[in-house]
């Protein structure tokens, strides 16, 4: 789709969601709540902070919006966990949410933590192995911070970079992306990453402001979290690289790593994988399932002859729409 048409799709859409906010407002989707009963959607949240969602990326939501939700999960949908979703126990007269948290951050443990207890809502949270590497900070949220407070300009490995109106590193030689160039290869490519924009290793004393954005959770907050009777533990890889980047033969470490890591860490089976992007490939759903594994979490399905529970889909929660659109998506299963 060109420039034009991509901003007719999205005055389009803009003009969907104004018309949702205002049926709402006059009671008229309560139908397509009625309609919905029966379904079910595995809802995907990341990082969840006080305020300022966007200020380092799209993923994080803040406490508030999360307890909106919450309150009309509770209201008009019926919340399941990832077990009953997966016995296929849901319920018929409702419309039916399992809600996940992707990438282990400390924030879950402050923020959303108490909120699902207050709900008394079940989720469960696909956390790396990125603490058993000795790291406290995935790669990603690393950059994402780096990327707004470094310089505008930057050499990396012989290339010159500057940040683009999103605060992103973007190549001025041929306009690649700083975090595209590191997510295409293995965690090698990322520690090199950490040693060349952080050589004095003092990110976390510089960002300690940032905590809620990028800090990960220890081995002991994970086991604490586990202790919950509403959180459940999932896998979502050992270093949060693009699994389809990874050489066929550190895959099974990967995962046998990632596994043994959260099963000593919480002292209970681990057998729910979510992909890191959500990206995957037969080799690597292969290699997942001989290393324990018997459920996987992807985006969609990328490839034709799957549709059964051995990779389910979810749908990641919008920050740019109001709470009524978001409710609405979370039943059609798009945006
Ligand atoms: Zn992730």
């Amino acid at each position: 789709m060109g420039f034009l048409g991509r901003r007719i799709a999205q005055a389009n859409r803009q003009f969907k969601y104004l018309q949702n906010d205002f049926r709402h407002a006059t009671g008229l989707n309560r139908s397509a709540f009625r309609g919905a009963k029966g379904g079910v959607r595995i809802i995907t949240y990341h990082g969840i902070c006080q305020n300022d969602p966007l200020r380092f990326n799209a993923s994080f939501t803040d406490a508030r919006t999360l307890e909106k939700h919450l309150r009309f999960y509770n209201q008009h949908f019926n919340i399941i966990s990832l077990d009953d979703y997966l016995a296929g126990n849901i319920r018929k007269d409702r419309f039916n949410v399992c809600l996940t948290f992707d990438d282990g951050h400390h924030n879950n443990l402050k923020y959303a933590l108490p909120l699902l207890e207050q709900y008394k809502a079940p989720a469960t949270f696909f956390i790396t192995g990125i603490r058993q590497a000795g790291y406290d900070v995935l790669w990603n949220d690393f950059l994402a911070v780096f990327s707004r407070s470094g310089p505008d300009r930057i050499t990396y490995k012989g290339e010159p970079f500057r940040k683009n109106r999103w605060n992103h590193y973007i190549s001025t030689t041929d306009g690649h992306l700083l975090r595209d160039q590191i997510r295409a290869g293995d965690f090698s490519l990322k520690t090199e990453m950490f040693q060349l924009l952080d050589p004095a290793g003092d990110f976390q004393l510089k960002n300690a402001a940032y905590e809620d954005y990028w800090l990960q959770m220890t081995p002991d907050e994970i086991a604490s979290l586990s202790g919950s009777p509403y959180a459940r533990i999932g896998a979502h890889s050992l270093y949060h690289n693009d699994l389809t980047k990874v050489p066929a033969e550190s895959l099974a470490i990967d995962f046998t790593t990632c596994k043994r890591f959260l099963e000593n860490t919480i002292q209970k089976a681990v057998t729910t994988f979510a992909f890191p992007y959500g990206t995957y490939a037969p080799s690597v759903t292969d290699a997942g399932l001989a290393a324990g594994f018997t459920h996987f979490f992807a985006l969609e399905h990328l490839f034709a002859e799957e549709n059964s529970t051995l990779i389910s889909e979810r749908l990641v929660v919008n920050p740019y729409i109001s709470i009524i659109n978001q409710m609405l998506a979370t039943i059609s299963g798009h945006y």
